[in-house]
């Protein structure tokens, strides 16, 4: 392993450790500088995706970093479910009627603490699913 400093796509410099053959590290080193960005870049703009995808549901409670954390667990979880749905075999109707289901419930649960509790998206599934199901059956989407 040898650490590098190339300067990244946005401009800025940052140290990196590369591990591997000297071919492959050579890659890498140019993807960063024509493609990469720095760490702090890197950050700024998966913040910014976050807060993107994540309009329309109400801000989460908690400290900056539960909350910066939280946001994204969020928006993972919502895509991940999305996904899950639009696979299924049901009718469209169906489908946007859970996923509406679903996001209303992700709605309601603005404490940052409880999306980091539940951060892995099977689990939180597993935890709000039966809800979802209970909710279709009233609204009779099932
Ligand atoms: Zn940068």
């Amino acid at each position: 392993m040898a650490k590098y400093c190339p300067t990244f796509s946005c401009g800025h410099e940052a140290e990196v450790v590369l591990f591997g053959r000297e071919k492959d590290r050579d890659r890498k080193l140019r993807w960063y500088r024509e493609n990469g960005l720095c760490p702090e870049c890197y950050r700024v703009k998966q913040t910014a995706e976050v807060a993107l995808k994540s309009e329309g549901l109400p801000p989460l409670t908690g400290t900056d970093k539960q909350v910066q954390w939280a946001a994204k667990i969020r928006v993972d979880v919502i895509s991940y479910v999305r996904n899950k749905v639009s696979s299924a075999n049901n009718t469209e109707e169906q489908k946007d009627g859970v996923t509406q289901i679903f996001l209303e419930l992700c709605q309601s649960r603005t404490e940052a603490k409880w999306w980091i509790d539940n951060r892995d998206e099977y689990n939180t599934m597993k935890l709000l699913w039966p809800e979802v199901i209970r909710i279709a059956k009233e609204r009779q989407l099932t």
